[in-house]
């Protein structure tokens, strides 16, 4: 089995989708690998393509603030993506982000299956519906489902959270835009990781039921 830097090093040649024509970078993902919490985000936009780092662009510093909000940063957890390269349309001569289509995302899991059971996590948050849609269930519907313990193949337990992109366009329109929300997942979540590291022990994977998985 490849190491976690091998693995890292041949991501970076791949050419096994339509994302590897316009990319800059492969963004392979950043922070603890020893974390027994990952986060799983959507895609790269325009500043992690061309810097190679996950989520360094409004994004990106919105889920920077929730982790400090709980005490957290990029050392303490590891950020990776669903898709490793940027999505976007190119129709109009420019790019516009898009949603990773469902070709690309399956075809990104030859690297997050690997890097994930390299991690071993014991929490993955998914943030956003497509990272929760590709590891938790194909029907995930991330306003209801956010927030609750899933089982995962890849980690004890899966929670999915609002993508910090669509809480700035909610703030646009009013309020905190479910920024108390995101804060309130990742501190599950780390709770949730805390505790099975605690445990040392596997969980039984069990049928989706709100907030009750852990009695935390
Ligand atoms: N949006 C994401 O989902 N991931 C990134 O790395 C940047 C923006």
């Amino acid at each position: 089995m490849a190491t976690f830097e091998e693995l890292r090093l041949s991501s970076l040649n791949c050419q096994a989708c339509r994302l590897a024509e316009r990319r800059t970078n492969v963004v392979f993902g950043e922070g603890n690998p020893e974390s027994p919490l990952v986060l799983v985000v959507e895609g790269p936009g325009d500043n992690e393509d061309k810097t190679g780092r996950p989520f360094v662009g409004r994004a990106g510093q919105l889920l920077d603030k929730a982790l400090a909000d709980n005490g957290l940063d990029r050392t303490k957890v590891y950020i990776c993506n669903t898709v490793k390269c940027r999505a976007a349309d190119w129709s109009s001569g420019k790019p516009v982000n898009r949603p990773p289509m469902d070709d690309e995302v399956q075809a990104c899991r030859q690297w997050l299956v690997p890097q994930l059971g390299l991690i071993a996590p014991k929490v993955i948050l998914c943030v956003g519906a497509p990272s929760a849609k590709n590891l938790i269930k194909k029907n995930f519907a991330i306003t209801k489902e956010r927030g609750m313990y899933f089982p995962c193949e890849f980690a004890k337990t899966a929670i999915a959270t609002l993508h910090p992109a669509y809480i700035l366009r909610q703030q646009n329109i009013s309020g905190d835009g479910g920024y108390s929300l995101l804060v309130a997942d990742i501190a599950k979540a780390w709770a949730a990781a805390q505790k099975l590291l605690d445990k040392g022990d596997p969980e039984p994977k069990r049928e989706p039921v709100p907030g009750s998985l852990f009695d935390l």
